[in-house]
């Protein structure tokens, strides 16, 4: 017998489509995956949004909605860039019932800096995480998914989303 959830069903598919329609706004990148993250406190309010190389280069989408909050990885110039997520509006205090929606599995290594997106997320508390595609090992080995469960954070993949997150990066996938 099916659990019925339908309020977070439905907004887990709404915000992880939000987080695919930002990874369509990131430069084009022949050497890196186009992502885009949103991050949704335990009230269903958002808390902050990132894309990949948004403000510089190096950016990755998960890092920049945590340092949009508060949580600023090594290596991420200071941030002034629009969207949601004031820098220096303060720090989130509590993250454990946040959930952060992001079109690509976090990273676990990355080549751009000292940090990975797995581990920026387990540092920051937050308790849940959505997906909608596994990272391919292209560019750096996956496994973002598995170190975020080990730490006993939620991963939940939404396979339907794959190919629109996918879609993006149609260039460097053949
Ligand atoms: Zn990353």
């Amino acid at each position: 017998m099916l659990v019925a959830q339908p309020a977070r069903s439905d907004a887990d598919l709404h915000w992880l489509h939000e987080a695919i329609k930002l990874s369509r706004y990131c430069p084009p990148s022949a050497t890196a995956f186009s992502v885009g993250a949103v991050l949704i406190a335990a009230d269903g309010s958002v808390l902050s949004t990132g894309f990949s190389r948004e403000s510089d280069p190096g950016d990755h989408a998960e890092e920049l909605a945590l340092a949009r909050i508060g949580f600023p990885g090594q290596g991420v110039p200071s941030f002034a860039g629009p969207g949601y997520g004031a820098p220096g509006s303060g720090r989130v205090a509590n993250l454990e019932g946040a959930t952060l929606y992001s079109s690509l599995e976090p990273c676990a290594a990355r080549a751009s800096r000292p940090t990975p997106c797995a581990d920026l997320i387990i540092a920051s508390g937050i308790g849940r995480v959505v997906i909608a595609w596994r990272e391919p090992p292209i560019f750096v080995p996956g496994g973002g998914a598995v170190r975020l469960r080990q730490a006993g954070l939620a991963v939940k993949v939404i396979p339907e989303l794959a190919s629109a997150a996918r879609a993006v990066n149609a260039h460097l996938l053949s």
